[in-house]
């Protein structure tokens, strides 16, 4: 593993980094508990101040922080401003919010006899993030803006191909006024990772990433008894019924499988067409697919981006050629894309059978799976026939009847007529192979607390 910068649109490296020497392993340790020693004492409009002060630099730098996105991950320039935004918006939902959010509760005992009881919720200490390359700030934001708003300490190991993002990361925090050894990026090996969770003062990691990886690093958390939050891949389903406004449905369907250049985790990799409609929406949405254009992320006419290395073009384009191995009809769609960059030409995979291994993959990349549904009772086995369970579409002009059959829906999260909405103020995680816990809202500053028990009881009581 080596950290460096390649520029995955042009293929030149642009800058390496070496690993973190084991010295600075140990001082990051220690930095990071003293932080909290004091950090944990924080109020929370002190807290408040430095997470707002953070979406506030975001905000007013987003056009630098947004290139170095574009440069090291080959992002459209486009979708880099939003990314920036919305960590900024994540930023300030905790500015706002985590004081409420983390409230001491008091519990409605069955008898005064019980004392007056009451949960307080309090920072566990130091916390790993290991996070992926496809939404380098993003995928930061989601766990240290609710982490450190709740009182913990972070360190921080990025992907190796997004070295820049990391380090940009620190310094925000840094300029945002956040004390020192409170939130520091690694550039470490997997044995320095290994050391880090076996460390008595880290109290638990949170991993965005593939299967493989979370297999590993849960496993090792689980053998230190570290408590961990897993946010794996996917292979969402969107389905559509018969009753679809056909036109619209495409529109989201070409785009729900394509921004970000078809690298993300609730991508809408499987399009599930009732019979009726089948015909039409293939047809309808190869025309789409086929609009795109593959080029320059900086190039406002881009809408198609490069993949994030040359590595993950050879191993998808591995993956289509055992799919078709097996028995899929994969269709080259659109002109041809450029032939520098880690281009992948927009590929539909039809007759995906159910012995077909490669039905069970996640595609990452603009790779389609179409399958014909007999009828919306099929459409929903198909979707629910996935070792994953992250999220998910259900495209319908009945939206009453669209939320009944969401619920049918085997994952963590379901949109009707949307592909997927990500957003600071909404819940992200699913269930089975991608993963466990969840981040964001409540729900994601809770992960890493104590729920501590405070109960003050008469002396008088009985036992
Ligand atoms: P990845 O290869 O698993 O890498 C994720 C992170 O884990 C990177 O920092 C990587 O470091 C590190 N890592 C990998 N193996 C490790 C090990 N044995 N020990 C310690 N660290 C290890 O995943 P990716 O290719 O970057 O991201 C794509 C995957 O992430 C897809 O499956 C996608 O669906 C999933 N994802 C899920 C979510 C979600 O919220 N559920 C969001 C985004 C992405 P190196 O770069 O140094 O290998």
């Amino acid at each position: 593993m080596s950290y460096a910068t390649t520029n995955p649109y042009t293929g030149e490296v642009l800058k390496t980094f070496p690993n973190a020497a084991d010295s600075e392993v140990t001082e990051a340790l220690d930095k990071a508990h003293s932080a909290f020693l004091s950090w944990r004492n924080a109020s929370f409009s002190t807290r408040s101040k430095i997470m707002q002060s953070a979406a506030d630099i975001l905000r007013r730098e987003l056009e630098p922080y947004a290139k170095l996105l574009t440069i090291e991950m080959g992002k459209l320039f486009s979708e880099a401003k939003a990314e920036v935004q919305l960590s900024a918006n994540i930023f300030e939902y905790y500015a706002r919010k985590a004081e409420v959010l983390l409230a001491p509760e008091k519990l409605p005992v069955a008898s005064p006899l019980e004392g007056e009881a009451e949960l307080v919720l309090e920072p566990l200490g130091v916390l790993l993030a290991v996070e992926p390359w496809n939404f380098p700030y993003y995928q930061i934001a989601r766990i240290i803006a609710p982490q450190l708003s709740a009182g913990n300490t972070i360190l921080l190991k990025h992907a190796s191909n997004v070295p820049q993002c990391a380090a940009a990361f620190e310094k925000l925090m840094r300029d945002a006024g956040l004390p020192d050894g409170a939130f520091k990026n690694l550039y470490a090996t997997r044995s320095q990772i290994e050391r880090i969770l076996n460390d008595p003062r880290v109290q638990g990691v949170a991993l965005t990433g593939s299967e493989e990886a979370g297999a590993v690093i849960a496993a090792e958390a689980a053998k230190a008894l570290k408590k961990s939050t897993m946010e794996l891949g996917g292979a969402d389903a969107f389905v559509v019924l018969a009753d679809v406004d056909l036109e619209k449905t495409v529109k989201w369907a070409v785009f729900g499988r394509h921004w970000n250049g078809g690298q993300v985790c609730v991508s809408s990799k499987r399009m599930i067409v009732v019979d009726e409609i089948y015909d039409q929406f293939i047809d309808r949405y190869s025309a789409g697919v086929a609009e795109l254009r593959a080029g320059d992320p900086f190039d406002p006419k881009t809408t198609l981006a490069p993949l994030s290395s040359k590595g993950a073009l050879d191993d998808i384009r591995s993956k289509i050629e055992q799919a078709v191995a097996h028995g899929a009809t994969a269709t080259e769609v659109g002109p041809k894309v450029p032939a520098t960059g880690a281009f992948l030409q927009p590929t539909i995979l039809t007759n995906v059978a159910e012995d077909n291994p490669a039905r069970y993959w996640e595609f990452f990349g603009p790779v389609s799976m179409l399958f014909r549904a007999k009828d919306e009772e099929d459409a929903v086995r198909i979707a629910n026939d996935s070792p994953y369970g992250l999220g998910g579409s259900v495209f319908t002009s009945n939206t009453q009847h669209g939320k009944e059959v969401a619920r049918k829906i085997s994952t963590g999260m379901v949109f009707v007529n949307h592909p997927t909405m990500v957003k600071a103020d909404l819940p992200f995680g699913g269930v089975r192979r991608s993963g466990y816990g969840r981040e964001l809202l409540g729900l994601g500053i809770r992960e890493f607390v104590n729920h501590k028990l405070i109960d003050v009881v008469d002396i008088n009581a009985a036992f």
